[in-house]
C-alpha cells in the first residue's frame, strides 16, 4: 500500500499535465507524502537494528468508530504497553508554538516561512486514539509515543511538554519502558496478530476528488510509459507511441489503476470501451475478466470494483 500512497500523485501529475492549476498542489502533497514516507523508512530501519525481542508494526490503520481511523507510523508492544512512533521528516529551523499549538517553520531572520498542524497534538490524537481502540476491543494494554525528528531540522522552540526525540534516543526510551513488567512476549505476539487482522489500509482514493479536480479535465486514455504521451492502438494486440515509438501490449493494467486510484470506484463496461476506443460491450467484458476486479451489480448495472489490497495485475491467459 506504501506504494500506492505516493504513486497516486504521481500518476495524476502525469493525467492533468503540467499546466492544470491544481500542479502545484498536488505536487505539493505528494512531496509531503514521499518525505513522510522516507522518514517512517529511516523510524523502522534504525528500530530494525536494535533488534529487538518485541513486535514492531508499521503502517498500522485501524477503524476506531465507523469511517474514523487511527493510522500510526510505527507501532511497538512493549511488555508495558504500544509505543507510537510518529516520524517527522522535515528540515530547516522550527518552532512550536503553544497557542494555538502549530508548528512555525522560520528563516535565518526569523521570519515564518511555513506553518504547519502540530506534531504533538497528532500524537496526543494517536495516542487518545488507540487507547479508545483497545478499549472497544477488551484489552487492557495502554498506549503512549513520541515524534521522532528525522530530518536535519534544528528546533529553535521544543514543544513545552511533549515528547520528542532524534533517532538515536529511541534506543534508551525503548530499553527503559522494555523494563517494565505486563504482558508475556506470547500475549503480545498474538496482539500484535490480533492488529494485524484488524489492519484496514485507509485510502483515500479515488484521488481527484480530494483536488476538486472535474473528470472531464483529466486525460484518461492509455499513456506511454517513457514519455506520457498519448497511446494509438496499432493492431488487436499492439499499442504504440506516436512521439517515441514505444510499444507495449498491455496498455489495460496501468490505465484501470490510474481510473481506480484517481476517477472512480466503480467501472462501467461503456466507459471500458471509451477508455480503450473498443466497439463492442462483450470485447470489454472479455477484457476485465484478465483483471482481478469483483463484479456488483447485474446486467446493465453490472460496475467493476478493484481491491485495493490485490494488485492489479492480468492474469496469465
Ligand atoms: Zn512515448
Amino acid at each position: 500500500m506504501k506504494i500506492l500512497k505516493g504513486k497516486a500523485h504521481e500518476r495524476l501529475l502525469v493525467r492533468v499535465g503540467s499546466r492544470h492549476r491544481s500542479y502545484a498542489e498536488i505536487k505539493g502533497k505528494m512531496n509531503s507524502i514521499q518525505a513522510g514516507i522516507a522518514g517512517e523508512e529511516k523510524v523502522l530501519n534504525y528500530i530494525r537494528r536494535l533488534e529487538l525481542p518485541w513486535p514492531v508494526l508499521w503502517d498500522v490503520s485501524l477503524e476506531v468508530t465507523p469511517g474514523q481511523y487511527v493510522q500510526l507510523d510505527v507501532l511497538i508492544l512493549l511488555p508495558s504497553g504500544a509505543v507510537i512512533y510518529e516520524a517527522k521528516n522535515m528540515a530547516g529551523r522550527l518552532r512550536f508554538e503553544e497557542h494555538p499549538k502549530r508548528l512555525d517553520k522560520v528563516d535565518e531572520h526569523g521570519s515564518i516561512t511555513d506553518r504547519y498542524d502540530c506534531p504533538m497534538l497528532q500524537l496526543q490524537d494517536e495516542i487518545a486514539n488507540l487507547q479508545v481502540w483497545f478499549h472497544l476491543h477488551g484489552i487492557p494494554f495502554r498506549a503512549d509515543g513520541a515524534v521522532i525528528m528525522t530530518g536535519s531540522a534544528i528546533i529553535e522552540k521544543p514543544p513545552a511538554n511533549g515528547r520528542i526525540f532524534s533517532l538515536r534516543e529511541i534506543r534508551k526510551h525503548l530499553a527503559g519502558r522494555g523494563k517494565e513488567r505486563g504482558m508475556s512476549e506470547r500475549e503480545l505476539w498474538e496482539l500484535a496478530a490480533y492488529i494485524r487482522r484488524h489492519n484496514r489500509p485507509y485510502i483515500a482514493f479515488p484521488l481527484i476528488g480530494r483536488f476538486g479536480i472535474p473528470a472531464e479535465e483529466v486525460e484518461w486514455a492509455p499513456l506511454c510509459e517513457p514519455c506520457d504521451g498519448r497511446l494509438a492502438r496499432k493492431s488487436e494486440r499492439t499499442w504504440y507511441c506516436p512521439a517515441c515509438n514505444w510499444k507495449t501490449a498491455d496498455p489495460f493494467a496501468r490505465t484501470l489503476e490510474d481510473w481506480f486510484t484517481l476517477r472512480s470506484r466503480t467501472l462501467v463496461n461503456r466507459q471500458v470501451r471509451e477508455l480503450f476506443g473498443m466497439k463492442s460491450p462483450g470485447a470489454a467484458s472479455r477484457l476485465l475478466q484478465f483483471y482481478p476486479l469483483k463484479k456488483e451489480g447485474k446486467g446493465r448495472a453490472t460496475c467493476y470494483v478493484w481491491d485495493y489490497t490485490m494488485p492489479l495485475t492480468r492474469r496469465p491467459y
